[in-house]
């Protein structure tokens, strides 16, 4: 579903790459930690997949897309294909929770009716029913990811990507998001997730993979987040 092969990343006047000579394969299904220090290259490799920039050397394969290889009208219906939530929920405040979550469906030109349908649908899916006219700054931030994670889904994208979704969350709700997570994957999506919790590596035991100055160390079938 995803797949690196020898790609390197090195942005302009920075010493050394983000990402050096990185080959990887992520399998359709799959659910992927990703790990290692601040600064290691995680992001880069999120923002690789959705050619928010390109690499210097090397191919970038999401499903069907050879992303490094896209031409600039082919780069939306790539980033349709993959759904993101960030740390930091990226809600419009303006909008209620409903009106976010159908938002991602306007832009993408679908019809109104399939909207009304859609977002109650994944509002419950996603724990939120009853919240649909609540307003962001009403939501804890276990609901706010929840939002962010229903207007991910909602085009049923092959690929969640989640950069540090637990990062502003206490652990209990830490682990409700991760539930909702694996619930996503466990109907198909390919998930991959950047995290420095190991309480939830350790207790998902999916793929592992590493993380260290932007080289891959470690690529683990069912690892724990060791003891780094
Ligand atoms: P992580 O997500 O693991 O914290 P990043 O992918 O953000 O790591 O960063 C990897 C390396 O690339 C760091 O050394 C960072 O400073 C550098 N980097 C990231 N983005 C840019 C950029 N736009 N320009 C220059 N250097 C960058
Ligand atoms: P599970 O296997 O976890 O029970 P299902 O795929 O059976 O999940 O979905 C349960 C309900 O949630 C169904 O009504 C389904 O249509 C709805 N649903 C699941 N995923 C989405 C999504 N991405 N967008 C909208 N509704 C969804």
């Amino acid at each position: 579903m995803i797949k690196l092969s020898d790609v390197t990343m090195q942005y302009p006047k920075s010493t050394r790459p983000a990402l050096a000579d990185l080959t990887l394969e992520i399998e359709r299904g799959e659910f992927a930690f990703l790990i290692g220090p601040s600064g290691s290259g995680k992001s880069t490799f999120f923002r690789l997949l959705l050619k928010e920039d390109t690499p210097t050397s090397g191919d970038v394969w999401v499903g069907d897309y050879h992303v490094n290889k896209l031409r600039g009208r082919q780069v939306p219906k790539l980033r349709q294909s993959i759904g993101a939530v960030f740390q930091d929920f990226r809600l419009l405040q303006k909008k209620n929770v409903a009106d976010n979550v159908a938002f991602a469906l306007e832009v993408i030109g679908k019809p109104a009716g399939v909207i009304r349908e859609a977002v109650p649908e994944v509002l419950d899916y996603v724990g939120l029913s009853g919240k649909a006219d609540r307003m962001p700054h009403e939501l804890s931030g276990g609901e706010m990811q929840r939002v962010a994670i229903a207007r991910a889904i909602v085009n049923r994208p092959a690929v969640l990507l989640a950069d540090e979704p637990t990062g502003n969350l206490d652990p209990e709700t830490s682990e409700e998001i991760v539930e909702v997570i694996d619930r996503v994957n466990r109907r198909g999506t390919t998930v991959v997730m950047a995290t420095h919790d190991r309480h939830i590596v350790d207790a998902m035991r999916r793929r592992v993979l590493e993380f260290d100055g932007g080289k891959l160390v470690r690529n683990d079938e069912t690892g724990v987040y060791g003891i780094g």
